[in-house]
Formats: C-alpha cells, structure tokens, sequence
C-alpha cells in the first residue's frame, strides 16, 4: 500500500506496451524543489510500494542536498538478465517515449539497479532531450561513476564529522566495509589525508591490519585477484568482523542492515559514515547515539553522487562536479550536526528537520 501525505506522491504514472513487453511506472513523489529525480529500476520483483519509498528518500535526499531537484523513482518489471540486449533495448527506448508527458519536466531518471550507462543512452535519445536522464555515456555529457563522486563526498562528510567530535583525522583507525564505487574511494581520499586504513572488505571477507594497509597496493591486488583479502600482510577476517574492530571510524558502504541490535554492544568505532543506504536500521542508530557514537546518516554523507547528476544535468564539468560535491556535503554535514547539538536531536532527525523545513518553504 502507497502512504501518502502532506509531501506526496504527487504523480504516479503507470505505462504499458505489449508489442515489446514494456510494464513500468513513475512515481513522482515530490517536485517543490524542481524536476523528481531517481534512478530506473529494472527487476523482475519491483512494485510501485517500493519505488515509492525509494522516491521519497531522494525528497530527502535532494532536499538536504540543496539540489534544485524534487524526488521521485521509476521500476520497470522485467528480468535483465532472461532478456537479450534488443529486448532491453526496446523496453527502455518504449518506456522513455511513454514518460514524455512528465519527462523532463516533472521527472529526470538515472541508473540504478539493472540499468547503467548504455540505458540511459537509450533512455535520452528516445525522449529526444539530454536533460531526460543522467548517468549518461561521457560523449553525450555524461559525469563517469567511474571519478567517485559518492566516496569522495563521504571522505568530506568524515572529515567534518570527525573535526565535530575532536578526532585527528591524520593517523585515525578507519574501516571500510565494501570495496566498490563508494567504498573504494572513500579509502582513498582518508589514506590521502592520512588516516590510517586497517580494514577493508568485499563480498569475500575483511583484510585487516593494525599497522595500516596501502591503499595504492589495495586497489591493485583488488583490480587483478577480483578481492582484498589477498592482500599481505594481513589478518583474513570474516565479513562482520568489520563492525566490532578497535577503529576510530568505520564506513559501512555495501550492504543493507550490517549493524543491527545483534552486534551494535560489540562496535568501538566513534564515528559512523553511512556510504551505503539504510546500514543502520534507524532504531540501531539511536541506540548508537545514547552510547555517544556519533552516526552520520546516508542522505547526509552519500548525497554525492545526485550532486554529481545535478552537475551532468547542468552541463557541467567532472572539475565543477568535485567542487560542489566537496561544497554541498562539507556544508550539510556542519548544518546537521550544529543542529543535533543545539536541539539535542539524533542526527538523521536533525537533517531529516532541515531537509523537511526546506521543501515546505518551497512548497508554499
Ligand atoms: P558496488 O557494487 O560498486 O560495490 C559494492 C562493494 O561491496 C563491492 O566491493 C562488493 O564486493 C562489496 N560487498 C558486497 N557484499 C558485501 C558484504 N556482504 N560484505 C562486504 N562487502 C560486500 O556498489 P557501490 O556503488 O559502491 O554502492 C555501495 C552502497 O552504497 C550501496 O548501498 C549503494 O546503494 C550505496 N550508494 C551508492 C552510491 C553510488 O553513487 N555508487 C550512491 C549512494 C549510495
């Protein structure tokens, strides 16, 4: 059942072509800000329940981010993996004609799961405008994933965090679960910075090592065994081992629920950079909060990559990209964090507060 309220959704667009099997749907949750932006989804299973979910957190998200940009989500009920390439093709290319009446005006789509570069190239082209979608191939003005932009908003979001709570970020323990996009270069930008890297994960376990790992020399065993437990020297852990190691700062930025009420009395981490969506269930992060853990939401740290469409979707540069990312995220982080201490609030109730005020602003 979609929940509706005073935020929205506004439009929910639901669209079909039997000639090329397409069944999709938009909804359109928020637009007070501008244009609902969110990724297509293109899976067997999706539901209008769960884009709709996934359309409010980007108001949220848009929101905090100070982005001209509204929330909104799309799903596309296929299997991408039981269908050919001209199959895909087609279904793209159909549901992006059947969006014109509220794309780009209403909607801007992006990549998201089973959907990627070469999509949204047929995604633009069938709607006729660039501004239609982001995450475009590079020659239609498209910023690559590939530059990090997600990573190196989270290692901006840990420095202003870990300067709140009078932690030296030179030489500071970090943990990074997950070793992709968003993980990979937020190890990085702190290794850059000087923070010491002790344990890193992927699907296939935590490599761990007090005395710090290189991270140059990571990304390369990463790149060529496909895992950083090869790495040497180092302790191979098993994957939620991550979450109970003796680190100053621990980035969880690969899967869903990985701290819950099973293991929050066993984290020693005192910061949290959420890089991944929903790590933390939100009643886990509370308990985190009462033992003076200080956590940083996900829309708040990893808003990097929607500021990194706004600046596709403007015509912008990867140099304009990595300046607003830094901008925006450093900004917001030091907003929401001013506002948990001066209101004594959580900080995701802090910047869900901020993120709230600024679209009802709007909205009237
Ligand atoms: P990715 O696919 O590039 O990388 C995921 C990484 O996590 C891989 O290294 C994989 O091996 C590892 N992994 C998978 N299962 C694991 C497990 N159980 N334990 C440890 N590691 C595991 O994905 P990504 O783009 O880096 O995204 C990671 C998370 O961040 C997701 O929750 C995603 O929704 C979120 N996120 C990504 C972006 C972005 O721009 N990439 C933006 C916002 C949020």
């Amino acid at each position: 059942m979609i929940e509706f309220d005073e935020f929205g959704p506004e439009k929910i667009l639901e669209v079909y072509n039997p000639k090329v099997k397409m069944r999709g749907f938009v909804v359109i949750d928020n637009t007070a800000l501008g244009p609902g932006k969110g990724g297509i989804r293109m899976t067997p299973t999706v539901t209008k329940d769960e884009v709709a979910r996934l359309a409010r957190a980007m108001t949220w998200k848009c929101a905090l981010a100070e982005l001209p940009f509204g929330g909104a989500k799309s799903g596309i009920i296929a299997d991408a993996k039981k269908i050919s390439k001209e199959e895909k093709k087609a279904i793209i290319q159909s549901f992006s004609r059947a969006l014109k009446p509220v794309c780009p005006s209403l909607y801007v789509a992006a990549p998201d799961m089973n959907t990627a570069e070469e999509e949204m190239r047929w995604f633009a082209e069938a709607n006729g405008s660039m501004k239609a979608c982001t995450g475009k191939p590079k020659e239609l003005g498209g910023i690559p994933h590939e530059l990090g932009s997600t990573g190196f908003g989270v290692y901006h979001s840990t420095l202003v965090a870990a300067e709140h709570i009078g932690l030296k970020i030179e030489g500071a323990k970090v943990a990074i679960q997950g070793f992709g996009n968003v993980g990979r270069f937020a190890a990085k930008f702190l290794s850059e910075k000087g923070a010491k890297l002790v344990a890193v994960s992927d699907s296939k376990g935590v490599i761990y090592n007090p005395e710090g790992l290189d991270f140059e020399k990571l990304a390369k065993i990463k790149d060529e065994t496909k895992s950083v437990i090869n790495y040497e020297p180092g302790e191979v852990l098993k994957g939620e081992e991550i979450f109970e190691l003796p680190v100053d700062i621990l980035i969880p930025a690969a899967t869903p629920d990985v701290i819950t009420e099973k293991n929050v009395d066993k984290v020693k981490a005192k910061l949290i950079v959420e890089g991944a969506n929903i790590p933390i269930p939100h009643d886990v992060e509370g308990i985190l909060h009462e033992k003076g853990v200080m956590v940083i939401p996900d829309f708040v740290a990893n808003a990097g990559g929607v500021i990194s469409s706004y600046v596709e979707y403007i015509g912008g540069t990867p140099e304009q990209m990595f300046k607003l990312v830094e901008e925006k995220i450093k900004k917001n982080t030091k907003l929401v964090l001013e506002l948990t201490e001066k209101e004594k609030l959580k900080p995701r109730d802090a910047a869900m507060k901020i993120a709230k005020e600024r679209v009802l602003k709007q909205g009237n």
